[in-house]
């Protein structure tokens, strides 16, 4: 059952959608989702949209606002336990700023046991499954968390130094990871002060390297992981911003294009994918495509006011899916 599990799997790309909750304070706030059934979410378009009515997309799920952390990482856990037998897994958070990627993937501010985020739950996994294999197979797991911004990849883990080979952090227990985690949250929360929350405008990738090696036979394998929490992906208007926000602005546009240009080109099974594109999708390029695993959380604001956002991230979602 588990072989048919990663056999189904296998080069595929799954797309979730995720809607947050109205915030604490927000409650008679009006929402653009008219209705959430399973895969399918629909939205309430006004006129101003074009012909008023719903529009209604299909992704592997949609998860409400109510759905909790241990609802969407359910399906994500198959994959986990296909990078211990050699493969390659990407998950990525995409959405406008605010709209629940980071909640996603680390959780809120203050964790608690039912909070905790896509990293932490991939990593316990991770763990606890490898020290169920260990009469037969011996892991090696490290993690670096590196940051994207402006088209430079940087080391988290280092305050403000730019390190193209960032180094790997062997680790073997989950707070080991949350330590090195939390290390990389401070350092982009300083920047977020100094520059303006800085953090949105980043990409942040958490990668698991993992080598095995089969006791009996000596055979060798490796699987990586990559967790990803993107920059936001709202548009900014160019009439408004200039100087170092108008670059950062275009660079953000530039990666997250490139990055869908390259999962739709995988999707569509075309020959040429267009990897050399951006940062992200160079770093990345040996863990989308062939073999590999990638799955895409798509977030969706509930406001009315954000409704050009939450289109232009289903239209997104749909492309690549
Ligand atoms: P992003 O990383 O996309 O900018 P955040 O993850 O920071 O957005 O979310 C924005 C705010 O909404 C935070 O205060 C976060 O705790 C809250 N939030 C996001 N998603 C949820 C959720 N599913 N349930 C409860 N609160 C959420
Ligand atoms: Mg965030």
């Amino acid at each position: 059952k588990l072989y048919n599990q990663v056999q189904d799997l296998k080069g595929s790309i799954r797309v979730y959608c995720r809607v947050r909750p109205f915030l604490p304070g927000q409650t008679s706030a009006l929402t653009t989702v008219d209705h959430i059934e399973d895969s399918t979410i629909s939205i309430a378009t006004p006129s101003k949209y074009g012909k008023e009515g719903r529009k209604s997309f299909t992704f592997n799920k949609v998860f409400g606002p109510s759905a909790s952390q241990e609802a969407v990482f359910a399906d994500t856990q198959p994959l986990i336990r296909s990078v211990l037998d050699g493969y390659n897994v990407c998950i990525f958070a995409y959405g406008q700023t605010g709209s629940g990627k980071t909640f996603t993937m680390m959780g809120p501010n203050e964790l608690t046991e039912e909070s905790l985020g896509v990293n932490y739950r991939a990593l316990s996994d991770l763990f606890h499954l490898s020290s169920e294999r260990k009469e037969t197979f011996s892991y090696k797991i490290s993690v670096q968390m590196l940051e994207i911004y402006n088209e430079q990849i940087r080391n988290s883990s280092q305050d403000g130094i730019n390190v193209p080979e960032a180094t790997l952090v062997p680790v073997s227990t989950t707070s080991d990871v949350i330590s090195l985690m939390n290390l990389g949250q401070k350092n982009r929360a300083v920047s977020a002060t100094a520059m303006n929350d800085r953090s949105s405008r980043s990409h942040s990738c958490l990668t698991v390297h993992v080598q095995g090696r089969d006791l009996t036979s000596g055979a060798t394998l490796r699987g990586s992981m990559h967790l990803v929490d993107l920059a936001g992906s709202e548009r900014v208007d160019k009439s408004e911003v200039t100087g170092d926000r108008l670059k950062e602005a275009q660079h953000i546009n530039k990666s997250l294009s490139a990055l869908g240009d390259v999962i739709a080109s995988l999707s569509q099974k075309n020959n040429h994918i267009p990897y050399r594109n951006s940062k992200l999708t160079q770093l990345l390029q040996d863990s989308l495509g062939g073999q590999a695993k990638t799955l895409m959380f798509i977030h969706i604001s509930p406001e009315v006011d954000t409704l050009g956002e939450t289109l232009s991230t289903l239209k997104f979602a749909e492309r690549v899916a």
